[in-house]
């Protein structure tokens, strides 16, 4: 790898997290995302450009607004730097390649998804329909329009099973159980990641989501967590172990 191309994917990793993060919040209440501009929620000053570089800015301000000196929340920082490390592991796994265009593309939808469901519970439908139009899109121009029909029919597979585990989970909590939203997160989970890696990352986010859920209902009293950001974190963990399901299956076996 080098350094210097490691660190421009970083850079643009932490820019589009603060973008994306804009995206996740605002979408789902219908505003734009682009005006207003980026403001301080405290005095409503319009942020400029200094005060809006990713990570440095909330460093140097030693936390805090340049105009009323309110405290910024450090989840700014933080997300910037773990969407900058997510740009950065994928291009450690992929390197400078078609596939690492592909798992970006896939990564900033799943960044937007865990924003907006986790603030809201809702994976917005025009999220889910652009970026997976980008990745089929990409899939196409790279790979060929007979990988892009086996995409396609990998996600409608992981999609009618994952509609299947809601009408099961419906049953037994006799309630809702999952959104719609996180059904039709699983057919570009399948189109991405094909469909037996796109049911690990199920197993793998429940795995992960099973504590963090447990911490949150003892916090919240409405009983409802949001399943997005938990199959989120799986589809990246799936994605950056980058193994075929063969050879997972030869590893099963030995
Ligand atoms: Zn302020």
């Amino acid at each position: 790898m080098n350094c210097f191309i490691g660190l421009f994917i970083f850079v643009i990793g932490t820019v589009l997290g603060s973008f994306y993060n804009v995206v996740g919040w605002r979408l789902p209440r219908e505003e734009s995302i682009v005006s207003p501009p980026s403001h301080c929620p405290n005095c409503n000053h319009k942020l400029k450009i200094l005060d809006l570089i990713p990570i440095l800015s909330y460093v140097f301000q030693k936390g805090k607004c340049r105009y009323c000196h309110q405290k910024i929340a450090w989840y700014y920082p933080i997300f910037e730097f773990l969407c900058g490390l997510v740009f950065l592991l994928c291009y450690l796994v992929f390197g400078l390649s078609p596939e690492l265009l592909k798992s970006l593309t896939f990564v900033s939808m799943l960044i937007i998804i865990m924003v907006s469901d986790f603030n809201y519970m809702i994976i917005p439908d025009e999220i889910l329909l652009i970026f997976g139009s980008l990745i089929a899109l990409e899939m196409g121009l790279i790979d060929g329009y007979k990988e892009l029909l086996m995409g396609l029919l990998n996600g409608s597979l992981a999609f009618l099973s994952m509609y299947l585990l809601k009408k099961i989970g419906d049953f037994i909590f006799k309630k809702e159980s999952m959104g719609g939203g996180d059904i039709k997160l699983m057919f570009v989970f399948g189109l991405m990641l094909g469909f037996p890696l796109a049911m690990i990352s199920i197993f793998i986010g429940s795995f992960v989501g099973l504590p963090l859920s447990l911490l949150l209902l003892t916090k919240k009293n409405d009983h409802v967590v949001p399943f997005g950001p938990y199959l989120s974190i799986g589809a990246i963990i799936v994605l950056l172990m980058n193994i075929d399901f063969n050879t997972l299956i030869n590893l099963l076996n030995h």
